[in-house]
């Protein structure tokens, strides 16, 4: 029997659950599907960062709007989700950095998010804990902060439940039939649904689903590697970063400190895992003792990825297809994608349901990988084009 909604979500992580919560609380009928549980994949792997600064400065209306939403988390969802409003550094070492930094600043305070930048010493009195080099340079934020990926999607989904949204999970989507009524999908575990609006929220594995509805996207499957020490003394409460990427660390109030190392790696052949390259973690530890001495004798306990969808442009693709009426996308986090979850999920539910969004979502048209794409310098700085290597 076929099971008839307003709107049918295919993927369950961050991007899917926001839009199903938004889309119920506009009053539509939503049926969430997932091939296997929310917020398994990308939206439960990721690092937690809800970074503002250093985002591409047309980014900052959807950021902001959806950091608003993370400060909210609770009244939003009904759940905690370890939101702390930590505060963020970015520091550069290099004349390059330093220029990046000024400038990143620059596009924050256009955008209205506070900033504070410190050097000399000013910086080795705000940071002791630093083994500050001459000539580093660094931008503090306080808005900035960090969540417990693990807790956000099922926290989202169950607040979609309540108000009245449907979840079919371990249900992988593997048809899809368009016809005048709109979409029929089903799938070995899935039951038929249909819906007059698709909602294209399938992460990493998004392209296939554009593919069937003839647009093409150059969607990249990678992830960083994350590495996790043994819990000690909780000495450092923002997160950290160097504008170079050597650096990338936050400490939870456990008392463990989680990196993250680039380049990204790309995913196996298969698309559905990252390895983390052994070499990654040990280049990854020898900077942090480089730039935090007391951490030089940190035992990493663990090791993670993740499969990300990336773009060329580092942005998402976000709103109608261009070519189906009714198919609306929501994927491509690029790596920042767990931040603007809430933004992402809010104002596709305004087009879905014909209104005007908040934020204008025409710079993330689908429709821009057929004209003039402009390749991030995060893209080709940030990537290791030989993926995995076996031999280390
Ligand atoms: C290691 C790592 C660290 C990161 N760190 C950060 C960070 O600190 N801050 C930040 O802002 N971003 C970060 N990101 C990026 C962020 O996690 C993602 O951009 C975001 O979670 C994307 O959410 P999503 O819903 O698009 O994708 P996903 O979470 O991957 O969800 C897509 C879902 O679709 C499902 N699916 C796919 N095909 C089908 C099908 N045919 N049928 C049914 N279901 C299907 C999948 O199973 C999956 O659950 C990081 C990413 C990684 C990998």
């Amino acid at each position: 029997m076929t099971q008839s909604f307003d709107a049918v979500i295919v993927g369950g992580g961050l991007f899917g659950a926001f839009t199903g919560l938004f889309l119920t609380r506009m009053g539509k009928r939503v049926a969430l599907v997932e091939r296997g549980h929310v917020g398994a994949q990308s939206s439960g792997a990721n690092f937690g960062k809800l970074r503002l600064q250093g985002r591409a400065i047309e980014q900052y209306p959807l950021s902001l709007a959806a950091q608003s939403h993370w400060e909210n988390f609770e009244s939003l969802t009904g759940e905690g989700c370890e939101y702390d409003r930590t505060g963020m550094i970015y520091l550069a070492s290099s004349p390059d950095g330093r220029q990046k930094l000024l400038k990143y600043a620059q596009n924050s305070l256009a955008c209205g998010l506070e900033v504070e930048v410190v050097e000399g010493e000013a910086l080795r009195r705000k940071m002791p804990w630093l083994a500050a080099q001459d000539g580093m340079i660094a931008s503090c934020s306080t808005r900035c902060a960090v969540a417990n990926p693990r807790l956000g999607t099922p926290a989202v989904v169950r607040a979609m439940l309540r108000g009245g949204g449907v979840l079919f999970d371990n249900a992988e989507v593997t048809r899809i039939a368009h016809g005048s009524n709109g979409f029929t999908l089903s799938g070995p575990t899935l039951d038929t649904v249909s819906a007059p609006v698709l909602v294209n929220a399938a992460g990493a594995w998004a392209a296939a689903i554009c593919a069937q509805f003839g647009e093409e996207v150059p969607l990249i499957a990678a992830g960083p590697p994350q590495f996790v020490t043994e819990p000690l003394p909780y000495t450092l409460r923002p997160s950290l970063y160097t504008i170079e990427g050597d650096l990338l660390l936050r400490q939870i109030p456990r008392g463990n400190f989680i990196f993250a190392g680039y380049p990204r790696t790309l995913a196996n052949a298969d698309g559905e895992h990252t390895l983390v390259p052994p070499q990654k973690t040990l280049a990854g530890m020898r900077s942090v003792a480089r730039k935090l001495p007391f951490l030089r004798h940190a035992e990493v306990i663990r090791v993670w990825s993740g499969v990300e969808g990336y773009l060329p442009d580092m942005l998402p693709v976000l709103g109608p297809s261009q070519t189906t009426p009714g198919l609306f996308h929501a994927f491509g986090g690029s790596g920042g994608g767990f931040q603007i979850a809430p933004a992402v999920g809010e104002n596709l539910a305004y087009q879905i349901c014909g209104r005007p969004p908040p934020v204008d979502l025409t710079r993330y048209s689908i429709g821009r990988f057929s004209s003039n794409l402009v390749v991030s310098e995060k893209m080709t700085s940030e990537f290791d084009p030989s993926g995995y290597d076996r031999r280390c």
